[in-house]
């Protein structure tokens, strides 16, 4: 059996989990699957969809929002009651770090950010996995030496895929925690709900701005032409570092990795760490004054010219085709 952490916000399901389910289902094992928080107990449908036959539901007093080692503790305690041949969760920020504290709890390795996975059939020979290093520009094999393979899977390496199944089986559980393991834990919220409602991950279309836009001010044209196409607003780290725009917003390695329909990139350069969350979209539309910027080497389309005269052009053409 192979158990997959669905990784949820106040019972909203991160889509990298369905990613997560579908690469359990293709090694061949039973998928159970365990949210933290009782609001996670509406996926059971969704869950069952993609492949887990049950749904454990972790519910305690203490667990009140996202609180990373209350995860790992969770998971410790489910991994010793069921005995799985790997624990897979998506390999999102959270879903790393939540394997983390299950790792360091059983003093086990961790392969982080997995494309493929061999699990091993002969006791004590190491299970096979290929991962992403230096912010996905490498792909390493590796063998895990380990009865148990803990790893996360490589977000956008696996398209997901349903299985047609029937709801999973909810079993709700308290697990026992320590003080400490809620020491780390959100408390509150400042609103980083993005504009129109549409998030990063899920949005079809991103219109990115780097430091080419020149200051917030700036950002009203990408706000206009992603409202326009339904989609919503990314930056790169020099925007979010400068204040220019909301962390919640930053595409890349530190930021949130994407994979939309259309990536609209102006003024940004194309360094390794922003390429890193965003060379995975369908089609990538490249605004820049400069004909030699890196992020030219992954673009669909590029316009070579300035963002504040191409972003108003672009908005009035759609704004007329969409009549
Ligand atoms: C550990 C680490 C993690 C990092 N994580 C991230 C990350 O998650 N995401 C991220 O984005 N970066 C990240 N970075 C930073 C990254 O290395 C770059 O510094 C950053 O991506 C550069 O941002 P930029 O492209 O906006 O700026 P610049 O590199 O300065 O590029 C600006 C671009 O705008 C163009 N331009 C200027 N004026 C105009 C105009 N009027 N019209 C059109 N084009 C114009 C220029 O030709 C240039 O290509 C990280 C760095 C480190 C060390």
């Amino acid at each position: 059996m192979i158990l997959v952490l669905v990784d949820h916000d106040r019972g909203e399901l991160d889509p990298l989990s369905l990613r997560a389910l579908t690469a359990a289902r293709k090694l061949g094992h039973e998928i159970q699957s365990v949210v933290i928080g009782s609001e996670g107990a509406s996926l059971a449908g969704v869950v069952g969809e993609y492949g887990a036959k049950v749904l454990h539901v972790a519910t305690h007093a203490s667990i009140t929002d996202y609180a990373p080692m209350a995860s790992g503790r969770v998971l410790k305690e489910l991994v010793e009651k069921l005995s799985p041949a790997a624990v897979l969760a998506a390999g999102s920020p959270r879903g790393n770090e939540q394997l983390a504290h299950l790792a360091a709890f059983l003093d086990l390795p961790m392969a982080a950010e997995c494309s493929s996975i061999t699990l091993s059939t002969t006791p004590g020979a190491p299970h096979q996995v290929s991962r992403a290093r230096w912010a996905a520009n490498l792909i390493e094999d590796a063998n895990v030496h380990s009865d148990l393979l803990i790893a996360s899977i490589l977000a956008f390496s696996v398209e997901p895929e349903s299985a047609n199944g029937a709801a999973a089986s909810v079993v709700e559980f308290q697990p026992t925690l320590e003080a400490s393991d809620t020491q780390v834990r959100v408390l509150s919220r400042d609103s980083g709900e993005t504009k129109g409602g549409v998030t990063l991950t899920d949005a079809k279309v991103i219109v990115s701005g780097g430091r080419g836009v020149g200051g917030s001010e700036g950002f009203g044209n990408l706000e206009e032409l992603a409202t326009l196409m339904g989609g919503t607003v990314g930056c790169s780290r020099v925007v979010t570092s400068s204040g220019w725009r909301p962390h919640a917003e930053q595409v890349g390695q530190t930021g949130t990795k994407v994979a939309p329909d259309l990536y609209i990139a102006a003024g940004i350069s194309g360094a390794m760490q922003h390429i890193a969350g965003m060379k995975n979209s369908k089609t990538i539309v490249v605004i820049n004054t400069d004909p030699e910027a890196p992020i030219l080497n992954y673009a669909d389309y590029a316009i070579i010219g300035d963002l504040h005269q191409v972003l108003p052009a672009l908005t009035k053409a759609v704004r007329e085709a969409k009549g």
